[in-house]
């Protein structure tokens, strides 16, 4: 069942999520429908907070033909979906600049700086610790879905120049939706 996805003035998505203790079938079920939800949105990751939790779950699916041919390449052994649960980065590298969109504020992108290359290390739905390298894309969304864990929101990433131009889209949707910045 594909859930609701939250929008940009919910105050769930200024939340920071719980570390779960032990996954279950619960977490299971809820990693299956936010799978479900993101790719009927047409998305390539998804937090907790997006559909209304504050479980520190995330999931995430890069199509290879969205990346390039050296980051599909990189990301190979990852597998897709991917379900993380409590995801950290461990470590990061470089910098890329690029667009990037959300879910949770439709129609607006904007350009922002992350790292090229990150570790992360989650708990997969059988509760093995995994550590996963990534570049690129895979890694920016690693960076955004581990942000939204966190109550942080890529429009918090972008230079004060970039946000500007999206100032008035962004205060009309918070409005819409509970008003929370
Ligand atoms: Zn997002």
């Amino acid at each position: 069942m594909a859930l609701k996805v939250f929008k940009y003035g919910e105050e769930v998505l200024r939340e920071n999520s719980i570390p779960v203790d032990r996954v279950t079938e619960v977490h299971r079920q809820l990693m299956a429908e936010m799978v479900e939800t993101m790719h009927d949105a047409g998305g390539v990751g998804l937090a907790a907070q997006q559909v209304g939790r504050t479980e520190r779950i995330c999931v995430i699916d890069i199509p290879p033909k969205s990346q390039t041919d050296e980051e599909a390449l990189y990301n190979a052994p990852v597998p897709m979906p991917l379900k993380l649960v409590n995801p950290e980065i461990i470590h990061q590298e470089g910098t890329q600049l690029d667009q990037e969109g959300c879910l949770s504020f439709p129609k607006i992108g904007g350009e922002l700086v992350r790292a090229e290359f990150v570790t992360c290390q989650y708990l997969d739905e059988n509760n093995s610790v995994q550590i996963i390298n990534a570049r690129g894309l895979l890694a920016r969304a690693l960076q955004h879905e581990i942000d939204h864990l966190n109550g942080i929101l890529y429009i918090d990433r972008m230079s004060a120049t970039e946000r500007l131009q999206y100032a008035a889209k962004l205060k009309k949707l918070a409005k819409a939706n509970g008003g929370v910045r």
